[in-house]
């Protein structure tokens, strides 16, 4: 009979608040868990510049908190890292200001079929500007999506891609780095600068990998992403026993994420993704984990309430 593991939710990073100070991230939350579509709030409250890592279901962030939103990553385009887009798009739409769209390949076209197959009105006050960045390997390539314009047809720039950083905003960078996944996928490190732009002290660094097998493709950029992390926010869809699909569907098991931990240096673990067959024993992950990396967390919500099924007919 396997002991028990405590699954905690980890700690909220130090707050609450005051701001000013050199901006940072104080709220950190897994808006669907670890068994839930994968999505990483990230905010500094008091300031209205939030992160969204992964666009995954997002109802339990309310049009305040999505408004508040100045950047989303997205890792890639598969339907539970990108269903929650719409509502992020509404929450903003009559805000004057640039909601800014990082992403892998393809994703300036997916945004832009995304945006068009709605109808708009367009009032006066509609004034939302996607600015849309897809990240390549060697390049970035950019288009602004305007609503005051009606959504025109994307005018697409591209530049060379120069170092991991792809953003910079009000003391805070994010760098990408290219996963190992069934489709072109993304990793994000997200990096406070006010502790040095090569900083690598614990505190200054979180990571948000999902998606990707670990294989001699990924893991020299991973390992360099995560490196010294306070945090390592990392896709565990698999048990090690499922080994062989994980590796057939490039994606994680429990035993690869501590490892990957582990040699990254990180602090912290947390285990993401969870796949549904695991439903009923979760924990099992966290302390396959465990005994790789003794500091491994998951959040692990308990059952939702549902709505009963429907009663069967009589006829
Ligand atoms: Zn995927
Ligand atoms: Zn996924």
């Amino acid at each position: 009979m396997p002991v028990p593991v405590p699954v905690r939710v980890p700690a909220p990073v130090p707050g609450p608040v005051p701001v000013p100070g050199p901006r940072a991230f104080r709220e950190l939350r897994l808006v669907n868990g670890s068994t839930g579509d994968p999505a990483l709030f990230v905010d500094d409250p008091g300031r209205d510049n939030a992160l969204l890592f992964d666009c995954g279901e997002n109802a339990a962030l309310g049009d305040d908190r999505l408004g508040d939103l100045e950047a989303v990553f997205l890792t890639h385009h598969h339907i539970d890292h990108f269903i929650g887009f719409d509502r992020i798009v509404r929450a903003n739409l009559d805000r004057d200001k640039a909601l800014h769209v990082y992403g892998p390949e393809g994703t300036i076209r997916k945004v832009y079929q995304r945006i068009k197959s709605y109808e708009f009105p367009f009032f006066p006050f509609m004034k939302i500007v996607l600015e849309v960045v897809e990240v390549w390997p060697d390049r970035l390539r950019t288009a602004r999506l305007e609503c005051a314009r009606r959504f025109p047809r994307p005018r697409v720039a591209e530049s060379p891609r120069s170092g991991p950083v792809v953003y910079r905003s009000d003391g805070l960078s994010v760098e990408a780095a290219l996963t190992d996944h069934t489709v072109p996928c993304l990793a994000f490190a997200l990096v406070e600068e006010a502790a040095g732009a090569n900083d690598r002290s614990p505190g200054s660094r979180i990571a948000y990998v999902t998606d990707t097998a670990w294989s001699e493709a990924s893991r020299p950029g991973l390992l360099e992403l995560a490196r010294g992390a306070r945090r390592l926010y990392c896709d565990s869809f698999y048990a090690e026993a499922q080994r062989p699909q994980a590796e057939k569907y490039r994606h994680m098991t429990a035993t690869q994420a501590a490892e990957f931990a582990r040699e990254a240096g990180a602090g912290e673990l947390v285990l993401i993704h969870f796949a549904s067959r695991y439903r009923g024993c979760y924990e099992s992950l966290v302390e396959e984990a465990r005994a790789i990396f003794p500091n491994t967390t998951a959040e692990i919500p308990p059952p939702a309430a549902k709505i009963p099924p429907r009663a069967a007919k009589d006829s």
